[in-house]
């Protein structure tokens, strides 16, 4: 599907869309252990493998049932845990311009990462050229209907943060 070279790990925490077209794209992060990166966490939490023993913030997550349809990590490693036609859950009690339950309609992408702590380069490098492909395939989903979890959740969610360049995000894209 994606040009890019990418690796599946099928997550169970999927089901199908309610045959909404898709139109909104999603930006998190995620670090698992928080603020440690390049460990299997990320990829245990999405597929239901978390060791609850393993470190104590995983006791409080390991029951949780999410996912996101791509993983980029720190080398720009880009990992699919759902096809893009399922719906993953990412997103949570969330809205959109008026409308509620965002995972129905969007594709959630999240990067290796903390709020506070510079995104790579490679990262937006991959994360724009996923993009773009993405709105080649979904042409719903237009530079306006790109946003991070925090806009979609306010109050709850903070991600992808003050660290992550919007300005240079977007430039790539149209680039
Ligand atoms: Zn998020």
């Amino acid at each position: 599907m994606l040009s890019q070279a990418v690796s599946k790990a099928p997550s169970p925490n999927c089901d199908d869309r309610p045959g909404e077209e898709i139109s909104l794209l999603v930006v998190h992060n995620i670090s698992l252990p928080p603020g440690q990166f390049g460990g299997p966490g990320i990829r245990q939490l999405f597929t239901n493998c978390l060791d609850p023993d393993e470190h104590p913030f995983y006791r409080e997550i390991h029951e949780l049932r999410v996912s996101a349809h791509l993983l980029i990590d720190r080398e720009g490693q880009v990992i699919q845990f759902v096809p893009f036609e399922k719906r993953a859950w990412h997103a949570g009690v969330s809205q959109f311009e008026g409308r509620e339950r965002c995972n129905d309609f969007s594709i959630g992408i999240e990067l290796e990462g903390a709020d506070d702590i510079p995104y790579t380069d490679i990262q937006y490098q991959v994360l724009a050229d996923v993009t773009r492909e993405l709105m080649a395939l979904y042409p719903e989903i237009t530079p306006d209907r790109i946003v991070g979890h925090c806009d979609i959740a306010p109050g709850r969610k903070t991600d992808p943060g003050p660290a992550f360049d919007w300005e240079r995000y977007r430039n790539l894209i149209i680039g």
